[in-house]
């Protein structure tokens, strides 16, 4: 079937000044992506701060404008000349943010919180709106009585199932969740990625799970993508991922889950910190940090993918030598 969401060959670039009179130049925030997604699957877009995630999230919300490329979402093309208004996009797309504490109104009620893009999108009846809210509140494990109430009444994980009923309220086909449990204790966070997980299997949602904790993506997603610096590094089934990680730094990731399960298959732990995408390595983008590096990663466009199997891929030169086991 059809993809719900196809991004092909994506950029995000940004135009820097840097100094006073400085020139322009672009950072490339996203350098050429491909993403599918298909209804009822969970993809997990895994890296550090600054590899371009968020970016991809924006770009798929019409929120920040596609410098190349085509994405198709829910039958629409959201890329270039066909430009759709991000109003229009809500009922594709919704969001769920990292910081449920500030991306609710302190002065609304729950009511006016969740009824809000209703109005916006034209249902006018009062009733109907109702109706829908306690629906919502419902599928999220909350009492319709909670309309009434106001945010800060909420524990952190409380306020996360509000949040998720907003970015339900329109039925969106996507939602994009970025970080959606690093700000709520860890206690909390199975309860409220087992509710993503249900919401997923019961209305069929296709989840784009942003995160820079692999061991959280590891719970939810079906499919993961690993990004470094504005490119896709590897791709593949959650098994192919997990059972035989190819690219250093997806091994390096994994070592930093705090599960020791893991630790033979990734004994390294990363050094070093992301370069600035101001100026980005020449080669590929991981050479600096990259405790196997060749002499052909310090230079030229860096690696380009190479297949490992039917559903999983990476960029690195290391592939290429046969020495899969780094
Ligand atoms: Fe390391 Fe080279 Fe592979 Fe990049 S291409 S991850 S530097 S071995
Ligand atoms: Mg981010």
């Amino acid at each position: 079937s059809e993809p719900l969401l196809s991004v092909q060959g994506l950029k995000v670039h940004y135009a820097v000044r840097q100094g006073w009179r400085g020139s322009a130049f672009a950072v490339k925030a996203v350098d050429g992506v491909d993403l599918t997604l298909h209804a009822g699957e969970c993809l997990g877009l895994v890296g550090e701060s600054g590899c371009g995630k968020s970016s991809i999230a924006q770009a798929l919300l019409g929120l920040v404008p596609a410098t190349a490329g085509v994405i198709r979402l829910d039958g629409h093309e959201i890329t270039g000349a066909a430009q759709v208004p991000a109003m229009a996009l809500a009922r594709s797309a919704q969001m769920v943010f990292q910081d449920p504490m500030s991306s609710l109104n302190p002065r609304q009620t729950i009511r006016e919180i969740l009824s809000g893009p209703l109005r916006l999108h034209g249902m006018s009846d009062r009733i109907e709106r109702e109706a829908r809210v306690a629906e919502m509140l419902g599928l999220v494990g909350m009492s319709p009585e909670v309309a009434t109430r106001y945010p800060h009444e909420f524990s952190g994980g409380q306020r996360q199932r509000l949040c998720i009923a907003r970015a339900l309220i329109l039925r969106p086909k996507l939602v994009i969740c970025d970080e959606p449990v690093s700000a709520l204790d860890v206690s909390i966070r199975a309860q409220i990625i087992n509710l993503l997980l249900e919401l997923k299997d019961r209305l069929g949602l296709a989840l784009l799970l942003i995160s820079h904790d692999l061991g959280v993506v590891e719970h939810m997603s079906d499919r993961i993508a690993v990004m470094y610096l504005g490119r896709i590094v590897e791709e593949g089934g959650w098994h192919e991922i997990f059972t035989e990680p190819s690219h250093p730094y997806t091994r390096a990731l994994i070592s930093a889950i705090p599960d020791p399960m893991h630790r033979d298959k990734a004994p390294a732990r990363l050094g070093g910190e992301i370069p600035s995408p101001l100026a980005p390595p020449d080669g590929c983008a991981f050479n600096p940090r990259c405790p196997h590096a060749l002499p052909q990663c310090r230079s030229g466009a860096g690696p380009d993918f190479t297949p490992i199997g039917a559903d999983h891929k990476a960029r690195c030169h290391l592939l290429h030598t046969g020495t899969n086991h780094v």
